[in-house]
């Protein structure tokens, strides 16, 4: 919820095919790496956006993990040197049945909570809890289906009698992969939402409320909109305070406002950087030339000063939001 946990994307590569997979078109079956919204090639990276959000710990997620056993031990190993022991890591995985030695290779590597994001009868359950106990957390993650209330609570009992640490249920969300699948099957986006399915969010509290009468789980559930809200605002709050530049502001969902200034075609961003700094005494840690976007960005506080006369030389002038994040995609423009 605080948004404090690294998300490390470690492998798109999964040789299941769950129908409700959420994953995203780039990333599925790619063998990629990424470290939050950022694509990495080696530990170094991923360690450095960890810094940038001056994480406490870390999810690993695909994909599948478990695919690429060695790949996840070192990033493991990497964050629990860099961070120390009680930088937190917790790992998804959808394996049947997660073997054995596998795990033992996690747990010496100082994974502390592993969460099988499938419930199937061909996971050792009371194998896996055996080996974890004492040593990790062992919890079940999975998406709330709409319509499989009988199934899951089936499901919790069995957990319950195995003594696992906790469920997380989460909100089932439509995706761009995964939208013709959940339609076949009856399952439809909740109007007024962005990606929640009608009936998933009722399920999961129904849900919640048997089980803490019929079972002794711990039962976290995760609506979308602490996820893709809470969770993704708070990460960028943390970014942001470390990204920002002295003219940049964060607001509330986390978003860096600036003010921008384009040239005409017949000055260049020198030129007008020039203008800035000597004829209006902006001072130089107070604006930056962003070649790549082709304008000079500065404090809001700036283009509202001078916006009048720098349009009357054909200058546009006007606010951006933009993610505190690599690509800085920019989120709104409202010309002065
Ligand atoms: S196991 Fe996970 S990553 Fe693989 S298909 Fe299922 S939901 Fe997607």
């Amino acid at each position: 919820m605080k948004g404090a946990k690294l998300v490390l994307f470690i492998t798109g590569k999964c040789s299941k095919s769950c129908f409700y997979c959420p994953i995203s078109k780039e990333r599925c079956d790619q063998d990629v790496i990424f470290a939050n919204e950022v694509e990495v090639d080696h530990i170094q990276q991923a360690l450095a956006e960890a810094r940038l959000i001056n994480a406490t710990g870390m999810g690993i997620t695909g994909g599948e993990p478990l695919l690429e056993v060695e790949r996840t031990c070192q990033f493991i190993q990497a964050f629990k040197q860099e961070f120390g022991p009680k930088f937190h890591v917790h790992l998804y995985t959808g394996l049947e049945p997660v073997p054995i030695d596998t795990v033992e290779q996690l747990l010496e590597v100082g994974l502390d909570e592993l969460r099988l994001h499938r419930f199937s009868v061909g996971q050792d359950y009371p194998r896996l809890r055996k080996v974890t106990k004492g040593r990790a957390r062992l919890g079940v993650e999975i998406p709330v289906i709409p319509g499989m209330l009988n199934q899951l609570k089936n499901m919790f009992r069995q957990l319950d009698e195995i003594g696992i640490d906790f469920v997380n249920i989460n909100e089932l969300e439509y995706s761009e992969l995964n939208r013709e699948e959940l339609k076949k099957r009856g399952l439809l986006l909740d109007p007024g939402t962005m990606a929640s399915v009608q009936g998933s969010e009722e399920e999961a509290i129904n849900l919640l409320e048997w089980a803490a009468i019929e079972t002794q789980l711990n039962v976290h559930f995760c609506p979308l909109t602490l996820k893709d809200g809470t969770q993704l605002r708070n990460r960028f709050r943390r970014r942001a305070k470390n990204v920002a530049k002295p003219f940049e502001q964060i607001t509330e969902e986390g978003l860096l406002l600036k003010g921008i200034i384009i040239p005409p075609p017949d000055i260049s961003l020198i030129a007008a950087s020039e203008i800035l700094l000597n004829k209006y005494k902006i001072p130089l840690d107070q604006f930056w030339i962003n070649e790549s976007r082709g304008r000079i960005e500065t404090s809001t506080t700036v283009v509202h000063r001078l916006a009048k006369q720098l349009k009357v030389k054909k200058f546009q002038v006007g606010i951006v939001e933009e993610y505190p994040i690599i690509s800085r995609f920019q989120v709104s423009f409202v010309p002065l």
